[in-house]
C-alpha cells in the first residue's frame, strides 16, 4: 500500500480530473496498473438529469491509458451504477476521459488516431499498445463525431472525383467546401444516385444556402445540382475545361507522330526521308513541352517547343490557342468581356478543336459563370494530392469505409 502523499503525486501525474489514484502495482512484463476511484460522490441520471447519491453497485474494470515512458499504463476504473430516485432505475455514470464500453481512455484514442493519420494502422498496431480492432473502433467513433455535423454555412460546393484504383474505372466522388478548402464527404462512387443520397441527407435548409457548385463537364453532376440545389449556379471548373483542350491537343500530337512514322516507311528519296525524320525528331518526347503551361517550361522544354512549332503548323496554332484560353481564364475578371473573348476564341478554335468547341457550346453558360466569382475546384488539386497519399499509405485499411474515415479525419480531426 502506498501512503497518502504518494497517492496525491500519482493522481497529479495521471492528470485526469474525474478520478484519483488509490493504489498502484508494477508488473515487469505487463506495465503499471493504477487503481482509481471517481472523485465525485454522486452520479447524474442521463434520463432526467437528477443527481443521485444512492449507489446501486460498483463496476470495476481495466482500460488502457497513454504509456509512461516504456511502460504500458492500465487504469482500473470504477464506473458506478446509481439508482435514480425519480426514474426509479439504475444508471451507470458517464466519464469524459473514457467512453462507455471502450477499452481505452479518450486521450489514448486521440493520440493513436493522430499517429494513424501520420503513418498507417499496421505500423501503429505493431507497437503493441493497441490492437488493430481497437484502432478501427477509435476511427469509427471519431468519424461518427464528424458525421453528426452537417455542413454549416456551405456557400460554394465543389464536386470532384478521384480514381481509387488507377485504370480500373473505380472512382469515388469528393464533395468540397470551396471556401474552407476541406472535403466534407467522400462517397463510395461518383454516380448520380450516390451523390443525390448524400446531398438529400443534408436537408433542404443546407442545400438552399448553396450559391455555386463547381463541377467537371459531366451532365450527371449538372442534373443533380439542378434537381436538388435550387439556388445554385453551376460553374464548369476551368481546370477541367483546360483538361479537355489539352486532351484534344495531345490526340493531334499523337496522330501526327503516327502519320510521320508511316510516311517515313514509304518515302524513297533520301531528301524527303531526312525532312520527315526532322519532323519526327521534333515530335518525339514533345508531350510536356506542348501541354504544360508555357510559363512553367524549363529551358529544355522551351527549346523543344520552338523546334516543334517550326515544323508542325497545326500543332503551333493549337498550342497558341490553348495558351490563349488560359490567359482568358487568368486575366478576365468579368463575365461580360469573357463572353466576347470566349466567342472569339471559339470562332478560331472551331477547325482546330472541334470536340472542345462542341463541349464549350453545350456548357457555355457554366463556363461563363466562372467569371462571376472566379469559383473553381482548383483548390481541390491539393486535396486530391493529399487523398492520393492517404490512399497509398492506406495499407491496413480493410475497405473503402476505413479509407473514407481516414480522409475525413485528416482534415477534420482536432484533438
Ligand atoms: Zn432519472
Amino acid at each position: 500500500m502506498v501512503n497518502k502523499k504518494d497517492i496525491k503525486i500519482l493522481s497529479q501525474i495521471l492528470d485526469i480530473d474525474e478520478v484519483k489514484v488509490i493504489s498502484h502495482s508494477i508488473y515487469n512484463e505487463i506495465g503499471i496498473i493504477l487503481r482509481t476511484e471517481p472523485i465525485k460522490l454522486y452520479g447524474v441520471c442521463p434520463s432526467c438529469g437528477t443527481e443521485s447519491h444512492k449507489l446501486h453497485q460498483n463496476h470495476r474494470h481495466i482500460i488502457k491509458d497513454l504509456p509512461f515512458g516504456e511502460k504500458q499504463i492500465f487504469l482500473e476504473i470504477n464506473r458506478r451504477q446509481f439508482k435514480c430516485k425519480i426514474c426509479k432505475k439504475p444508471f451507470s455514470e458517464e466519464f469524459n476521459f473514457a467512453q462507455k464500453k471502450r477499452t481505452y481512455t479518450q486521450r489514448l484514442a486521440n493520440k493513436i488516431i493522430q499517429e494513424v493519420l501520420e503513418n498507417d494502422i499496421q505500423s501503429v498496431a505493431s507497437k503493441g499498445i493497441v490492437t488493430t480492432e481497437e484502432i478501427e473502433r477509435m476511427l469509427k467513433d471519431a468519424s461518427e463525431q464528424i458525421n453528426l455535423t452537417k455542413p454549416t454555412n456551405l456557400k460554394r460546393l465543389g464536386i470532384d472525383e478521384i480514381a481509387l484504383i488507377k485504370g480500373k474505372g473505380n472512382y469515388c466522388a469528393v464533395l468540397i467546401d470551396l471556401d474552407t478548402s476541406k472535403p466534407i464527404a467522400i462517397l463510395s462512387a461518383r454516380t448520380q444516385g450516390v451523390i443525390e443520397e448524400t446531398l438529400t441527407s443534408w436537408g433542404v435548409e443546407v442545400l438552399e444556402q448553396i450559391k455555386e457548385v463547381s463541377i467537371d463537364l459531366w451532365q450527371g453532376y449538372k442534373n443533380v445540382v439542378i434537381e436538388l440545389i435550387p439556388n445554385a449556379q453551376v460553374v464548369a471548373d476551368r481546370f477541367h475545361v483546360m483538361v479537355q483542350v489539352n486532351k484534344e491537343l495531345d490526340t493531334q500530337r499523337k496522330q501526327e507522330k503516327r502519320q510521320i512514322e508511316e510516311i517515313i516507311k514509304l518515302v524513297t528519296t533520301s531528301d524527303e526521308k531526312s525532312k520527315n525524320e526532322k519532323i519526327l525528331e521534333a515530335l518525339k518526347n514533345s508531350k510536356y513541352a506542348l501541354l504544360k503551361n508555357e510559363l512553367n517550361l524549363n529551358d529544355e522544354q522551351k527549346n523543344k517547343l520552338i523546334q516543334l512549332k517550326a515544323v508542325c503548323p497545326t500543332l503551333k496554332v493549337m498550342h497558341e490557342l490553348k495558351e490563349k484560353l488560359r490567359t482568358i481564364f487568368n486575366k478576365t475578371k468579368h463575365w461580360y468581356p469573357a463572353v466576347f473573348k470566349l466567342g472569339m476564341w471559339l470562332s478560331k478554335a472551331k477547325t482546330y478543336f472541334p470536340k472542345s468547341n462542341n463541349t464549350f457550346i453545350r456548357w457555355f453558360d457554366e463556363i461563363i459563370a466562372y467569371f462571376d466569382n472566379g469559383t473553381t475546384s482548383g483548390t481541390v488539386e491539393g486535396i486530391n494530392n493529399k487523398i492520393k497519399l492517404i490512399k497509398r499509405s492506406a495499407y491496413g485499411f480493410k475497405n473503402f469505409e476505413n479509407f473514407r474515415v481516414r480522409c475525413l479525419l485528416a482534415w477534420h480531426f482536432n484533438c
